[in-house]
């Protein structure tokens, strides 16, 4: 079997690419480990930047997020016992965040490279890549026990940070950055209403929590907890009386109620690698780097990788140009960076450090109070959290 570009990955970022590879008349081939059904239901990620949205739109496959999409304009900071709004669209010219869950988003890319005779392979086992440095690099595969090789001109690896991509680099070429955090998010879905049109962040002596939602009857909750927490400690009526007691505010604002849907931990890293290509393998998304949800922008990031990567290879395909593929790595990481800093910093700010003192308290709020009154602090906030440029 041979292809044009072979991705690894049927998240996002691997989707997103094959699907703007196709309007570019390039072709792939997705290999994906887990079934259609999996990858369509799995919960993670849920905020989308202006330019994702943007970049859904249009290239065709945003017609459902236009419909039901919750655009935001505004984002809650709460502390000391108080909410204070940010307008976001007024402090960026009109650019918002929309809540649309992810995995609403794997739908609607699956069914667009489908309808458009894409190959997406489902179900694939022991996945290998091969000869990255030469200029016909190979993934082999087993699907249904038959061996398989694709013989590629590129191999995007788009296969998160556990994936095989990335791991298959010859040591020494990549360098890693870091850091791991001593804490995590207990998350859950809840069939209840929001009781805020807008995501409320949440500064407390307890620990950081996170209001959100996915649709107007189902409500995203997240608590600070330890990295290895055990959630058979943490029963419903656990979970609703800290969120309640970190969440409630002076005029008696809290979230409503209801049955829990889903629940899970999430750990907490920023992770970066450089370059993130090796000779005609090019790494996207999780597979590169990951940041801490706090700023919500994993999967923009997996976007804007892809972005920079299909307009790269489409300057190949068309006019034999290999300069965009040279400087792939090198632009994405003056993004990635930047956007590690936001996510680093929101954590910083938000949440309590085990061993953190009155001191880290008072700066913690102050930082806040800076962010939520001054005009320049918080066009700093709106304007990462609406999302940089694309390009
Ligand atoms: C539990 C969880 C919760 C999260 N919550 C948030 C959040 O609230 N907000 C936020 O902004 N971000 C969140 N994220 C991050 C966000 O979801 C990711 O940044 C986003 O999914 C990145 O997309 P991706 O396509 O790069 O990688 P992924 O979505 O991880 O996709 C990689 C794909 O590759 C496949 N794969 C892996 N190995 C192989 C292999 N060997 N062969 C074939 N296929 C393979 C996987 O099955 C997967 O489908 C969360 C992540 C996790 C894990």
């Amino acid at each position: 079997m041979r292809t044009q570009v072979g991705i690894v990955g049927a998240g996002p970022a691997g989707l997103m690419l094959s699907h703007l590879l196709h309007l570019g008349g390039i072709e792939s081939v997705v290999l994906e480990c887990r079934n259609r059904q999996y990858i369509e239901d799995r919960v993670r990620a849920g905020v989308l930047e202006q330019g994702t949205v943007d970049l859904m739109i249009e290239t065709g496959v945003g017609e459902r997020l236009r419909r039901e999409g919750l655009r935001h304009e505004g984002v809650w900071f709460s502390f000391g016992g108080r909410r204070h709004r940010i307008n976001l669209s007024e402090l960026t010219g009109g650019r918002a965040i929309t809540v649309y869950a992810q995995q609403e988003v794997v739908k609607d890319l699956v069914q667009a490279r489908v309808s458009a005779g894409g190959q997406i392979v489902f179900e694939v086992d022991e996945l290998s890549v091969h000869d990255l440095d030469s200029t016909r690099p190979k993934i082999r595969y087993r699907k249904d026990g038959v061996a398989h090789e694709l013989s590629c001109d590129f191999i995007a690896g788009c296969d998160g940070f556990h994936g095989v991509c990335r791991p298959s680099v010859p040591e020494g070429v990549i360098a890693v950055y870091e850091r791991v955090y001593p804490f995590a998010w207990l998350g859950i879905l809840a069939e209840a209403a929001p009781t805020s049109e807008e995501l409320v962040y949440t500064y407390h002596e307890r620990g950081f929590a996170l209001f959100s939602m996915r649709s107007p009857q189902i409500t995203r909750l997240y608590l600070q907890c330890t990295p290895d927490e055990d959630l058979t400690l943490w029963p419903d009526d656990r979970i609703w009386e800290e969120l309640c007691a970190r969440m409630r505010t002076e005029d008696g604002w809290e979230p409503a109620v209801g049955p829990v849907i889903q629940k899970g931990v999430t750990g907490m890293r920023s992770f970066v690698i450089e370059p993130m290509q090796f000779g005609r393998l090019f790494l996207a998304g999780d597979a590169s780097h990951i940041v801490p949800p706090t700023g919500a922008k994993g999967l923009n990031l997996a976007i804007s990788d892809v972005w920079v990567l299909s307009q790269a290879l489409e300057s190949f395909y068309k006019s034999g140009r290999s300069d965009l593929l040279d400087q792939y790595s090198a632009k994405c990481l003056q993004r990635i960076w930047k956007v590690q800093r936001f996510s680093w910093w929101m954590t910083s700010m938000l949440h309590l450090f085990p061993g953190g003192d009155g001191f880290d308290h008072r700066r913690q709020l102050a930082e806040l109070d800076y962010i939520t009154s001054s005009r320049a602090g918080m066009t700093t906030l709106a304007e990462n959290y609406v999302g940089l440029p694309l390009d």
